[in-house]
């Protein structure tokens, strides 16, 4: 089924963090992901939504959102959050509206 509007998510950055696993203790084997939602109207990218986050340990699996973080994974997600961008093709349907709308107004006062 093809939605017209609706959000998605992509992951936008991951890094491996320094500290240990709370659950099983295993070093360097926490990867943090922060992903990018977007809305989407007619399967193109509209605007940028907020960004979400995961925690996952490659020895014991355990996938912990960012609420569920303990101290020192949090810190690390955040400061990755926090440089982050979001790409710019998130805009490009706003962007697109933008112009439209910018060429409508243009065409009205040629006519009038
Ligand atoms: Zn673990």
């Amino acid at each position: 089924m093809l939605y017209l509007i609706g959000h998605k998510s992509i992951p936008l950055k991951q890094e491996t963090i320094s500290g240990k696993c709370n659950c099983c203790e295993s070093i360097n084997s926490v990867t943090v992901t922060v992903y990018q939602k977007y809305v989407f109207v007619f399967g193109l990218p509209f605007l940028p939504a907020g960004k979400t986050g995961i925690s996952e340990c490659s020895v014991c699996k355990q996938v912990l959102e960012e609420k569920g973080m303990p101290e020192n994974i949090k810190s690390e997600y955040q400061q990755l959050k926090a440089t982050a961008r979001i790409p710019i093709w998130m805009f490009s349907g706003a962007i697109a509206f933008l112009l439209l709308y910018v060429y409508w107004q243009y065409q009205a006062k040629i006519h009038y």
